[in-house]
């Protein structure tokens, strides 16, 4: 049960705080206007964060807007629509599959999540797939729950220093002010479980996310009844000391299982985005065993309900854990399972160091299907895990592939949509509900290109009025020197074709390539009539120095003479400054080395804003790129190489010779009319192909639906029978 939140609001506007404490409203505009319209500056400086607006915004802007009829009319509308919303019992789900609609939910895995700004729950991509990957899931009305971690310093604040040097200054997560609920008993007590049959004892409490209709329960062992050392386990996102990272994935699997139990869900099937939580593969394997199942039998019936979506391209960036720490927490649930050393073997790999368990080889082992990001990551996954199968050839591996999309509401700018709602919905009214249907998008073309253009341009300035906005702000508060100030973004020219580039700073993400051949780029920065500028976002992993000295180098660029006012960089990315870059740029770049970046959503995110993509061959923009949407580079080259030099070559030859004449090729009335077709087709192509919704199609389709259809069969009925005991 989770507890209710007295917010002090006026009895007829009561209904703020559902809506504020649901993130309904957080991809609905018409909900985020009305917390903006109670007041506007309030609104702003709670970074959009509705709980904590409610709570401090002053009460007679409250008192004022329940006394406002056009206000209350407002309100009204938009509750009836979140009600209709919350109630409705069709949707895609029940209408495709209808014989499906008495099996109980799939059970979502992730260490990270994605999902607002006051809920800092993530590092990078992998959380804002779960995010949408939630939100789309509740607007399709698929059967899901997800558990995940509610991280108390969740946030790094970054700050860059005068020498370009990346500082973490850690706020902890306000919890009075996000929108999180804590989970009681039925008889008003505060819910404590303890991980079962790991030693020592580690307790934690829960916490609940309304996300439309889906639940997101986090797992949170900053209480008093742990031991000192174990209250900060959840505390933060993958600590980089292994042993810790160990307990956050006991934590995160077997206490994530044995909270579902405790809550008395349901669930037919797991899905695991990542190895963090395999070892939720093995607290359900002991559940049934209590339950009186034999091992054998147990395993497999939870492979055959497991699904497991791996992310990581690199063999470094899996999991392991040396089989010696293992057994300091472990020994008393080796009795319980009775196996210690089948468990143990599930977890080798051929290719680590020996008595080592890898995440990942476990969780490959435990479940029926399993899946990569994007073609191109399914295959390298298959070649990279075939030692597990002892098969030569990599198409014999059943590891399939799913491209990564994003939640369209979420990234596409609200004044696009109701501009693209204009040309289209004379023929489908319904169809932001349909974006994933080709035929819906073909009164695209009727959008005039002026007042494409027009939106472009004035998205262009809202981005840059964003970062002056940030550098007043650090200015004010005597963060800044006058150096950072301009370099972050002051002096940008608005009518100046604009290349962003914002992801987290791994080295592999090559953030410095463009300065390769520093006069070539020089040149191009500083060309008469028709100039490049550049704006950079993104922060290194704490414990990550090259990543940081690739970010320094951008930064000392964009405070050199020759550059300055051509070169920004923003601090602190996150997701509200991401909206502002995917929505406001010209070109969004992507130059990662081949095969690494498993999938990429950021792109895609750009692109259904009408922002072009210029990317090399690697990851959705292989099957992305339609040769009329944008630009690729990096073609027919071996499988793993890193030829820096060949690849700034030829970024700056399509540069020169493609995108810069292309974008300053404007007419009398400045409009660049094929730059403006471009952008058409780019919103086209990727809202029907990258969004979530293709993506969640695609996992019900291939795994949710025969995953849910094993449960069924086998009446596995034994978790709902298991739900009355506890241990
Ligand atoms: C979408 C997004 C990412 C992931 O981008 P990639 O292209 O996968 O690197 C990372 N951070 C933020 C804030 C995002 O919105």
């Amino acid at each position: 049960m989770a507890s209710e939140i007295n917010m002090d609001l006026p009895e007829n506007l009561k209904g703020l705080s559902d809506l504020a404490f649901n993130l309904w409203s957080s991809w609905h505009p018409e909900a985020q206007r009305l917390f903006k319209q109670i007041n506007a500056r309030a609104w702003k400086e709670t970074a959009h964060n509705p709980v904590k607006m409610l709570r401090t915004a002053p009460r007679v802007a409250l008192v004022r807007a329940s006394e406002n009829a056009d206000y209350i009319n407002n309100y009204k509308a938009v509750m009836a629509r979140y009600a209709r919303y919350m109630q409705t019992k069709t949707s895609w789900f029940t209408e495709n599959y209808s014989h499906c609609h008495k099996t109980t939910p799939i059970a979502y895995f992730s260490a990270e999540y994605g999902l607002q700004h006051s809920l800092p729950f993530y590092a990078g991509g992998l959380g804002f797939l779960a995010g949408d990957h939630l939100k789309e899931c509740s607007d399709m009305g698929i059967p899901l729950i997800a558990i995940g971690f509610m991280y108390s310093d969740g946030y790094l604040r970054q700050i860059i220093n005068a020498d370009g040097w990346q500082e973490g200054v850690e706020e902890k997560i306000n919890r009075e002010n996000a929108p999180i609920k804590r989970i009681y008993t039925d008889d008003g007590k505060l819910i404590i479980l303890k991980v079962p049959y790991i030693e020592p004892d580690i307790y934690f409490t829960l916490w609940n996310v309304e996300i439309g209709r889906v639940n997101l329960y986090l797992l949170d062992t900053d209480i008093r009844e742990n031991a000192p050392e174990y209250r900060n386990i959840t505390s933060r996102l993958y600590s980089s000391e292994n042993e810790r990272r160990l307990l956050q994935e006991i934590v995160l699997g077997i206490g994530g299982v044995h909270a579902l139990r405790a809550l008395g869900i349901s669930y037919s099937a797991i899905h695991l985005n990542e190895g963090h939580a395999a070892f939720a593969a093995l607290e359900r394997v002991r559940q049934y065993m209590e339950g009186g199942m034999p091992c054998e039998q147990a395993r497999a019936e939870v492979e055959q309900t497991l699904l497991f979506t791996t992310h990581t391209p690199v063999p470094a960036g899996h999991d392991t854990f040396p089989i010696w720490m293992m057994d300091r927490f472990f020994n008393k649930y080796y009795e319980q399972i009775g196996a210690r050393e089948a468990f143990l073997d599930l977890g080798r790999h051929s290719e680590d160091p020996p008595d080592y368990f890898n995440m990942t080889a476990f969780a490959l082992r435990s479940s029926a299907y399993a899946n990569g990001v994007s073609q191109k990551h399914g295959e390298v996954a298959r070649e990279m895990w075939k030692p597990l199968w002892n098969v030569n050839d990599a198409r014999h591996v059943p590891i399939g592939s799913i491209t990564n999309g994003v939640h369209l509401p979420t990234w596409i700018n609200p004044r696009l949509v109701a501009l693209i709602d204009v040309a289209i919905s004379r023929t489908c009214p319904d169809w932001l509900q349909h974006h994933d249907e080709e035929n819906v998008w073909n009164l695209i073309r009727t959008i005039p290109d002026e007042d494409l253009w027009e939106l472009h341009q004035t998205l262009k300035m809202k981005l840059f009025n964003r970062m002056r906005e940030a550098k007043r702000r650090s200015w004010v508060q005597h963060e800044a020197d006058t150096a950072s100030v301009l370099s972050g973004g002051l002096l940008l020219d608005p009518n100046v074709l604009t290349i962003g580039f914002a992801r987290r700073f791994s080295t592999y993400k090559r953030a410095d390539l463009i300065l390769y051949d520093i006069e070539r780029i020089k040149r191009m920065v500083t060309m008469p009539y028709k100039p490049v500028q550049f704006i950079f976002a993104g922060k290194a992993h704490p414990a990550d120095d090259d990543g940081k000295r690739i970010l320094q180098r951008i930064f000392k660029i964009s405070q050199s003479p020759e550059f300055a006012g051509r070169v920004a960089f923003i601090e602190d990315y996150g997701e509200q400054i991401a909206k502002y870059l995917v929505q406001g740029v010209d070109v969004w770049l992507n130059n990662p080395v081949p095969p690494l970046e498993a999938s990429g959503t950021s792109g895609m995110k750009a692109g259904i804003n009408g922002v072009l993509n210029f990317s090399i061959e690697d990851g959705w923009w292989l099957e992305g790129y339609n040769g009329k949407n944008g630009w690729s580079f990096g073609k027919n080259l071996p499988a793993i190489r890193r030829d820096d030099g060949a690849d700034a070559n030829e970024l700056y030859t399509i540069l020169e010779e493609k995108i810069i004449p292309l974008y300053y090729d404007q007419s009398f009335d400045g409009v660049p009319y094929e730059w403006v077709a471009m952008m058409k087709e780019s919103i086209r192509s990727i809202a029907t192909q990258y969004s979530a919704r293709r993506m969640v199609k695609e996992y019900v389709q291939n795994y949710y639906i025969p995953a849910l259809l094993a449960a069924h069969e086998k009446k596995m009925h034994v978790d709902s029978e298991q739900n009355n005991k506890t241990e």
